[in-house]
Parts: C-alpha cells; sequence; structure tokens
C-alpha cells in the first residue's frame, strides 16, 4: 500500500541572506494510513515547521511531498486549500475556535467551506460532537467550556470532514493532566477506528500512546521508533 504521507528530502528555509534559518535539511517520512505518530524533539528543531508543510498550511524550498498519492508542489493557491479542506483535520496548542458561536457551528465551519447544505451539515457536526463525548454541549460557547472540552470541540472540527489525516501541534500543551486524558483518549479511540494520526508534542506521556514515535534535532529526523506503550498493549 502507498503511505498516505510521503516526505522526501524536505528542505524548509525561513528568510535570506544572512539571517536565513534553515528549519527543515532534508527530511524523509513516510506515513502509512492508520498509523499513530509522534513528533517529538526539542524547542526550535523544526517540528512545527514540518508538521505546517505536511499539512499544506506553507510550502517546503525543496524536496518533495505527496498526501494520499498527490504530488502537493505542482497545486496552485486554489487547488493547495481545495486540498487542505478535504484531507487534512489540523489541531492547534490553541484551540483555535471562533469564540462567539457554539461549539456545534464551530464544528460546522469547514462543512460550510465545504459548500455542504445546513442539514447535512447538523447531522455530520453533531456525530463528530458525539464522538469526542459533547453531546450535550453543542450549544455551548468556548467561553463555557473547559480547556479539555474546547480542545475536544477543535478535534471534533479537525475530523468532521472525515479528512485523510489528523495533524496535531502539542495539542495537549495548554491542559492539564486530567484535559489531557480527555484528549489523549479521543485520540485513542479516532485512531482505532482507522484515523491516521501525526501529533508533536514535549510530553512522553502523549508520545506513550503513539505506535511510533519520531525525533526531530536541528532540522533532521534523528530516530525512528516503533513503541512498546499503549499502543502496543491495545
Ligand atoms: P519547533 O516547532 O520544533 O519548536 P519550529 O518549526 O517552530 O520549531 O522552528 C524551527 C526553526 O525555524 C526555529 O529556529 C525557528 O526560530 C525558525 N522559524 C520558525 N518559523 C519561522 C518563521 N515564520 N520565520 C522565521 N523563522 C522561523
Ligand atoms: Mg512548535
Amino acid at each position: 500500500m502507498s503511505p498516505v504521507i510521503e516526505v522526501v528530502n524536505l528542505q524548509k528555509v525561513y528568510g535570506s541572506g544572512a539571517t536565513a534559518v534553515r528549519a527543515l535539511r532534508g527530511v524523509d517520512l513516510s506515513v502509512q494510513t492508520g498509523e499513530y505518530l509522534a513528533i517529538m524533539g526539542a524547542s526550535g528543531s523544526g517540528k512545527s515547521t514540518l508538521l505546517n508543510l505536511i499539512g499544506c498550511l506553507d510550502v517546503p524550498s525543496g524536496g518533495s511531498y505527496r498526501l494520499d498519492g498527490i504530488d502537493v508542489g505542482s497545486l496552485n493557491e486554489r487547488q493547495l486549500s481545495l486540498l487542505r479542506n478535504r484531507k487534512i483535520g489540523f489541531i492547534f496548542q490553541s484551540y483555535n475556535l471562533v469564540p462567539r458561536t457554539s461549539a456545534l457551528s464551530n464544528v460546522e465551519l469547514p462543512l460550510v467551506y465545504a459548500g455542504l447544505g445546513r442539514k447535512e451539515r447538523r447531522l455530520r457536526a453533531r456525530a463528530a460532537l458525539d464522538l469526542v463525548g459533547l453531546t450535550d454541549r453543542a450549544r455551548h460557547l468556548p467561553s463555557e467550556l473547559s480547556g479539555g472540552q474546547q480542545q475536544r470541540v477543535a478535534v471534533a472540527r479537525a475530523l468532521v470532514n472525515a479528512p485523510a489525516i489528523v495533524l496535531a501541534d502539542e495539542p495537549t500543551g495548554n491542559l492539564d493532566s486530567e484535559s489531557t486524558a480527555e484528549v489523549l483518549a479521543v485520540f485513542d479511540r479516532l485512531n482505532a477506528l482507522g484515523r491516521t494520526i501525526v501529533v508533536i508534542t514535549h510530553e512522553d506521556d502523549v508520545a506513550w500512546h503513539a505506535q511510533r514515535t519520531v525525533r526531530v534535532t536541528d532540522g533532521r529526523i534523528v530516530s525512528d521508533t516503533a513503541l512498546q506503550g499503549a499502543w502496543a498493549a491495545r
């Protein structure tokens, strides 16, 4: 089976001349459908840069990237944003919910962009909220939810489109241990349902849930290991 993520010799340089920063220095990475991968590494090592490229939020300076068989480098802006909407669910450390609208409306947003009708949107958004255990919070505003609940709304929003991959950049970085456990339980459930998940984390207990961990140092992958943690035990 061909990998859902196939990155070859990926490079990213920010800026130019004397102030240029080489954030990625030739990354090779293949991820199969259904894998649960953790990316670890020191602050500034290039983790977010890599995830942003995988998530089509930014374009590389060199190398190639195929997402679900599509050569991302050959796409124009419009095609990229379509691909992002169809194939990628992104979760940020800071939730990034729209503040003055309900959990349900937040989850519906990607479906609005995808052009779905109101009724279908409601159905799918409710199903996504069910999946993250927030059935009874659909009408709440983000400010009426705990950090863990807000992040689970963000997870529901990320998966409502049935994306090929779910990407999360330090999703539990702002959460206490109880909320962290809630969010990790949702990731476990999603992965058990066959979703491909890539999560950046500093925390060993987050990586413990994943099937595989890659470590990034100075813009390069320095190790790639299958784990003996929760994933292996299940
Ligand atoms: P990590 O997520 O591992 O902390 P990043 O990918 O955010 O690392 O950053 C990698 C390197 O690239 C760092 O040296 C950082 O300062 C630099 N960098 C990240 N984003 C930008 C940007 N938009 N402009 C310039 N330099 C950047
Ligand atoms: Mg980062």
